[in-house]
């Protein structure tokens, strides 16, 4: 009986957390974050490429080593595809073998912004323009020295400009 009750109580427990982590992603997704740079969802439409549309404004991720910027090894910056801003540099660029470009750090501490996205099973730190808000990708804790963070970022969102 005592049992029953215990299995009974951990259960609603878990419902409870769950309703409120539910809640929570939802108000999230609800709550309009401001940037310096906004644009009306049809602005951003019409000015992107469908491709950057869907990763920058809908979350989507693009196919795994589909971006021609995984090669791009010559020194220069990464800016946002959406706004210009400076977001990452080849210097801290790296063969991750994702799939993805990939960097150790971003081009300036405030060039990206971060938030908990409850997509998968886990939670993942997703990562975006701080200047327009578009979603870049994602960062994780396995990249190399000297900051162990691995900047898993959609190339569609990116354009290179090289070093002159
Ligand atoms: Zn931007």
């Amino acid at each position: 009986m005592n049992k029953t009750l215990i299995i009974f109580a951990f259960a609603l427990a878990l419902a409870v957390f769950l309703g409120l982590r539910f809640r929570k992603s939802g108000d999230r997704a609800e709550s309009v974050e401001t940037f310096p740079l906004t644009k009306t969802d049809a602005q951003w439409k019409e000015e992107l490429s469908p491709q950057a549309y869907q990763v920058l404004r809908q979350h989507s991720t693009e196919r795994p080593n589909t971006s021609p910027l995984n090669k791009v090894k010559e020194p220069g910056d990464f800016v946002c595809v959406g706004c210009g801003n400076l977001l990452f540099k080849t210097e801290h660029k790296f063969d991750s073998g994702t799939g993805w470009p990939s960097f150790y750090q971003p081009a300036t501490q405030d060039a990206v912004g971060s938030s908990t996205d409850y997509k998968l099973v886990y939670p993942r730190t997703e990562i975006h323009c701080a200047r327009c808000g578009g979603h870049l990708g994602h960062v994780f804790d396995d990249g190399p020295q000297p900051t162990g963070k691995r900047y898993c970022i959609n190339g569609v969102c990116l354009e290179f400009q090289p070093e002159e």
